[in-house]
C-alpha cells in the first residue's frame, strides 16, 4: 500500500517564520494548509508557494475567532478528513509598552488571546482530524523569552522586560505541558518550538536570523519520528530550558 501524502496545518502561515514553515513541509512533498486571516496576503502566499512546487492551499483563519476556527476545520476535513501536522504558529507581540507597572492590560489581553486561547482553540478543533493521522504532531511556536528559568539568569539574552508577549509565550509552555499530560496514551507527540531571533514583521526586522533559520526546528519538529520527543522546549541546538 502506497503511505498517504502528510497533510499539515500552519497558522499565520502568509509571512514570516510560519510561511518558511509552509514553504519546508511542501519541499517533502506535503500538502500544506495555509492558514491566515487575510484573504490578500493568504492567497499571495500560497501562489507563492505553488509556483515554488509546493501543493499549498489556503485557510482562511482567524485564530481568535470561534467560527473561522471551525470554518478551519471543516474545510480540512473535507478536503483530506484528517490531519497529520498541526504547527501553531500565528503569533503577535501586542504594543511594545510592555512594562509591568504602566502597561494598558488591553494588550496583555490581545496577547493572551491570540498566543494562548488562540492555540488551544484552533488545537481542540483539529484535534479529531489529528487523532485519524497514523503519527499526529503539534508545534507550538514559542519563545526563549517565555522561559522562567533564562528570564531570572543573570546575562541571559531575554529581550526587553514585557508583561504580554514574554508571559504570553511562559503561558504558551504550561499549555503545551498540559495537553501531552492529557493526550500520554495517545501516539500525538506535541512541543514547543524556539526559532531564535529572527528578522520579520514582528520586530521591525530586527533579528539576525533568517525567517527560513526559525523555521527550521518547527520542520523537525513536525518531521518527527514515532519515538520522537513530546512535552518538550526546543530550538535548533537541543532543550531549551523552561
Ligand atoms: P510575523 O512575521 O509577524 O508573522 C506572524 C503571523 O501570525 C502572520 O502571518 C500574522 O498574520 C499571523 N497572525 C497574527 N494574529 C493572527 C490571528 N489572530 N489569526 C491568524 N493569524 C494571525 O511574525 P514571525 O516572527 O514570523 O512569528 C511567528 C511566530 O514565531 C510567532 O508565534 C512569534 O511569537 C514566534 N517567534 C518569533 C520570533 C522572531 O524573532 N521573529 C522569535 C521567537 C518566537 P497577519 O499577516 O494577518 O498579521
Amino acid at each position: 500500500m502506497t503511505e498517504q501524502k502528510k497533510i499539515a496545518l500552519v497558522t499565520g502561515a502568509n509571512k514570516g517564520i510560519g510561511y518558511e514553515i509552509a514553504a519546508g513541509l511542501g519541499a517533502l512533498g506535503w500538502s500544506v494548509g495555509v492558514g491566515a486571516r487575510d484573504e490578500e496576503r493568504r492567497e499571495a502566499a500560497v501562489a507563492k508557494l505553488r509556483a515554488d512546487g509546493a501543493d499549498a492551499f489556503g485557510v482562511p483563519l482567524d485564530v481568535t475567532d470561534d467560527a473561522s476556527v471551525t470554518a478551519a476545520a471543516g474545510l480540512i476535513e473535507d478536503r483530506a478528513g484528517r490531519l497529520d501536522v498541526l504547527v501553531n504558529n500565528a503569533g503577535i507581540t501586542g504594543s511594545f509598552q510592555q512594562l509591568p507597572t504602566t502597561v494598558d492590560v488591553t494588550t496583555v489581553r490581545t496577547a493572551v488571546e491570540t498566543n494562548v486561547i488562540g492555540v488551544i482553540r484552533v488545537t481542540n478543533a483539529m484535534l479529531p482530524l489529528l487523532r485519524r493521522s497514523p503519527s499526529p504532531r503539534i508545534v507550538n511556536m514559542s519563545s526563549s523569552v517565555g522561559s522562567l528559568t533564562l528570564q531570572t539568569t543573570p546575562g541571559a539574552e531575554t529581550g526587553p522586560i514585557s508583561v504580554a508577549y514574554a508571559p504570553s509565550k511562559t503561558f504558551l509552555n504550561a499549555v503545551t505541558v498540559q495537553y501531552t499530560k492529557e493526550l500520554q496514551d495517545t501516539n500525538i507527540l506535541i512541543n514547543s518550538a524556539c526559532p531564535g531571533f529572527c528578522a520579520t514583521d514582528l520586530n521591525g526586522f530586527r533579528g539576525h536570523r533568517t525567517p527560513e533559520q526559525g523555521a527550521a526546528i518547527a520542520i523537525r519538529l513536525a518531521t518527527l519520528p514515532d519515538d520522537g520527543p513530546t512535552g518538550g522546549f526546543f530550538d535548533e541546538d537541543g532543550e531549551v530550558p523552561w
